[in-house]
């Protein structure tokens, strides 16, 4: 039996807190693949300054370099509309029937997960692997995961946050302020190289 990583996320762009994580919850957990899952359109944020699939994909397929456990996927990129990650669960459960997979998240996300679309349903096939992003938000995420876990498996790993996001990166290029220590070295050439989110 393997152990299979999902790890969803607008990656607008991706950067080192990801990377953080993916590496995290990979070498603890012990994971066989992680699979890298850019959306189409997230259903918890606005996507008003969302940059095009193509180049979300691009990077994710940069920094997922860094491992040779790492894999991105296009199937909610091709499967357009709201990007519900119940429907790429199930996928993934299809493609993986007998094996263990993990959805990895960060903090923010795991506060908010009750109120994503069909959460029982997500939880039904995947546990869940979470890392805090802030350095006071650990009460919550263990009062959030002991309501969760009658639904589940919730894996709230222990790791020094790297808060950083990808909101910060986006103003700091903007703002012409240094950015690139925030992001894979792959990631910053391509983004110097196409003129992005001046
Ligand atoms: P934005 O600032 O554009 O909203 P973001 O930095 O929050 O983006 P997402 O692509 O929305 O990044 O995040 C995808 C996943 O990665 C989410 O589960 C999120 O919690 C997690 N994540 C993002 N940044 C970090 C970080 N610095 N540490 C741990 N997890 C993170």
């Amino acid at each position: 039996m393997k152990k299979i990583g999902i790890f969803g996320g607008t990656f607008n762009p991706i950067h080192k807190g990801h990377m953080y994580l993916a590496d995290t919850v990979s070498d603890t957990i012990g994971l066989d693949k992680l699979i890298f899952m850019p959306s189409n359109i997230p259903p918890h944020k606005s996507a008003d300054d969302l940059y095009a699939n193509e180049i979300r994909f691009e990077m994710c397929k940069l920094a997922a370099e860094s491992d040779k456990r790492y894999e991105v996927s296009d199937f909610e990129i091709r499967r357009q509309g709201k990007s519900y990650s119940v429907y790429t669960v199930e996928h993934i459960r299809n493609l993986y029937p007998d094996d263990i997979i993990y959805m990895l998240l960060g903090s923010d996300m795991l506060l908010s997960f009750d109120k994503w679309f069909r959460f029982e349903d997500i939880l039904k096939n995947v546990a869940l692997a979470v890392v805090s992003r802030e350095n006071d938000d650990i009460d919550d995420l263990k009062k959030k995961a002991c309501e969760l876990r009658k639904y589940g498996q919730i894996e709230l790993l222990s790791a020094e946050p790297f808060p950083v996001s990808s909101t910060e990166i986006r103003n700091k290029i903007k703002n012409s302020e240094k950015y690139s220590c925030y992001l894979p070295e792959k990631v910053v050439q391509y983004i110097r190289l196409n003129n992005l989110y001046r």
